[in-house]
């Protein structure tokens, strides 16, 4: 706040001013007389007479100092404080769609909160339905990330170069404290011994007690020497050969120093936005696909097209291609778990960023929205004896497919009294519907319905007891 205050009074510039900082009453609280002042502009000033004061710097250094802190200022502003919290690009990601700064919101999920960028400002002031854009930050931090590391590569010999000119530089300065120490010591070593002398022998009390802080003051100077003696053994003025040469291996190493333990995120946080202004990020449609562009902190910029997480396949842009080719494998009668070796060596990803499309996700989706027959050889475990799903029973996966539904929405169903259910004795416990052709074709009817149909019936039904309106 001191150097705040030095820097930015004119008077140290020679000027003289007046009228810097008047009160603004609206701002002023009534109780606190000295709050409510706002620093005007120069060209609201009242009085500016420049040369008039003894001046330590030029007008010049002064409006070089002004804009520089002007300059910082709106950097701070645009970029915000670094903030805790492991997202690399918290606060650097602009939304590529309406221009505004992405935040950083945390989906927590089996109880790990796991970043996202989002862009929700029209949500939050003016109500708007649902957000603008909305990614994982994994896939974003990645690139950043990778970019960094390359623009920091050409700088580590200039890095290894510096920190060994910073390291002798420190030795050097450590060597001058050395040096001021032990010139005290032996001034006031050498200030006991005078007193000593010009004391009368005579007063032999003094004379004792003379001697003794002399002696004290020789025993200092002694072991600061010692000291200073150790001190230069284990660290000399000029590096080894090899201290230069580890240095040279650390900084070498830039991603191994990004990674390294002791390199906190906030450390990583804060080497990104040294030279990067913004990242803007423009998803593409409600696909996988994302534009992302590094805008750095010289103006130039790199973008890039990354691939973020989406939550179906039928997001993703290839979903039909994938379609199609899941539907010729199948009809060469490769069954669901080739199909995942083959696209895996196609190079298809799957929705949520893993490895491969597991086999589990091709049957359900052969089964549920590509009607291959294919999908049919999928047989669930067997129930315990006894318990098989009769001749009018379904398990829930089964049924949900015949009525080309969800099984969440099944278990909506069941838990209204709408399905018939039991439940096999051993783990994992999975429930088998009850349903014959008649029932069937009413489950069918109730399909077709509008969302919420039945609620609204429910509750507007004259009869306190809610009651099935068909029945
Ligand atoms: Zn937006």
């Amino acid at each position: 706040m001191t150097l705040q205050t030095l820097l930015h009074n004119p008077a140290y510039a020679g000027i003289y001013a007046y009228g810097r900082r008047r009160v603004d009453r609206r701002r002023q609280d009534p109780a606190r007389p000295s709050t409510g002042r706002v620093v005007q502009t120069r060209d609201e000033w009242l009085v500016m007479i420049p040369d008039v004061l003894p001046a330590y710097i030029t007008v010049a250094q002064f409006e070089a100092n002004e804009a520089k802190l002007a300059a910082n200022r709106a950097r701070a502003e645009t970029m915000g404080a670094v903030r805790n919290g492991p997202a690399l690009a918290a606060g650097l990601g602009f939304c590529g769609r309406c221009g505004r700064r992405m935040m950083v919101r945390y989906h927590t999920q089996h109880s790990h909160a796991r970043p996202e960028y989002v862009c929700c400002r029209d949500v939050t002031n003016y109500g708007a339905r649902g957000v603008c854009q909305l990614l994982n930050a994994g896939c974003v931090d990645a690139f950043v990330e990778r970019q960094v590391l390359a623009a920091l590569q050409p700088a580590a010999v200039e890095v290894s170069l510096q920190a060994a000119d910073e390291v002798i530089s420190e030795r050097a300065e450590l060597e001058k404290l050395w040096q001021q120490r032990l010139e005290r010591a032996e001034y006031e070593a050498d200030r006991a011994r005078r007193c000593y002398h010009l004391a009368e022998p005579e007063n032999r009390l003094v004379v004792r007690q003379l001697e003794k802080e002399w002696e004290t003051a020789l025993a200092a100077q002694q072991k600061l020497r010692e000291d200073h003696e150790r001190f230069t053994r284990t660290s000399p003025r000029v590096l080894t050969a090899a201290e230069r040469q580890t240095i040279t291996t650390l900084a070498g190493d830039i991603t191994g120093l990004w990674h390294a333990e002791t390199t906190t995120v906030t450390d990583r946080k804060e080497i990104a936005r040294a030279i990067i202004d913004k990242v803007q990020l423009t998803v593409i449609g409600t696909s996988e696909r994302v534009t992302a562009t590094i805008v750095w902190a010289g103006g130039a910029t790199t973008p890039e097209e990354i691939v973020r997480p989406v939550r179906s396949l039928q997001q993703l842009s290839y979903y039909p291609e994938l379609a199609a080719r899941i539907r010729e494998l199948a009809g060469q009668g490769i069954g669901a778990s080739g199909i995942a070796d083959r696209l895996e060596a196609e190079g298809y990803r799957p929705a949520k960023g893993g490895k491969r499309i597991t086999a589990t996700t091709i049957r359900d989706l052969m089964w549920r929205r590509l009607d291959c027959p294919a999908g049919r050889v999928h047989r669930p475990r067997p129930a315990p004896p006894g318990e098989e799903a009769g001749p009018d029973e379904w398990w829930l996966k089964h049924l949900a497919a015949e009525l080309d539904m969800t099984t969440s929405t099944l278990y909506a169903w069941i838990h209204r009294g709408w399905i018939t259910v039991r439940r096999e004795s051993r783990w994992p416990h999975r429930l088998i519907a009850h349903a014959d052709q008649q029932e069937l074709a009413a489950l069918r009817e109730r399909r077709t319905r509008p969302p919420g149909w039945y609620s609204r019936r429910l509750w507007t039904d004259d009869d306190s007891t809610p009651t099935e309106p068909d029945s």
